[in-house]
């Protein structure tokens, strides 16, 4: 599938532990980016200080979903179901 415009649900729901620009530690899920622009796109995307993560996470209709609402509770349910994992 294609990227939706203006969604950034994957800028916000996931956790990433790489270090962002402004995030030196990286960010935990559900806070927002701080690379996040209000239009929902990335402001350093070709930067390569941008996280590899960040590249490698591709759109696929089973976690983007059918709306950004949608992406937010999957990705936030893939990220809660992985800490459960972790902690075990
Ligand atoms: S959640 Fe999916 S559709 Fe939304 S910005 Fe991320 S990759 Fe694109
Ligand atoms: S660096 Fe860009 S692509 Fe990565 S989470 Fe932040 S806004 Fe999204």
């Amino acid at each position: 599938m294609e990227c939706r415009s203006e969604c950034g649900a994957c800028c916000t729901a996931t956790s990433i532990s790489s270090p962002i620009p402004g995030m030196p530690q990286g960010k935990p899920a559900g806070v927002p980016c701080v690379q996040l622009l209000p239009d929902m796109r990335c402001a350093i995307f070709a930067s390569p200080e941008r996280p590899a993560v960040c590249a490698g996470f591709l759109p696929e209709a089973s976690v983007c979903g059918q709306s950004r609402a949608d992406a937010l509770r999957i990705i936030g349910w893939l990220e809660s179901e992985t800490l459960a994992v972790a902690s075990t």
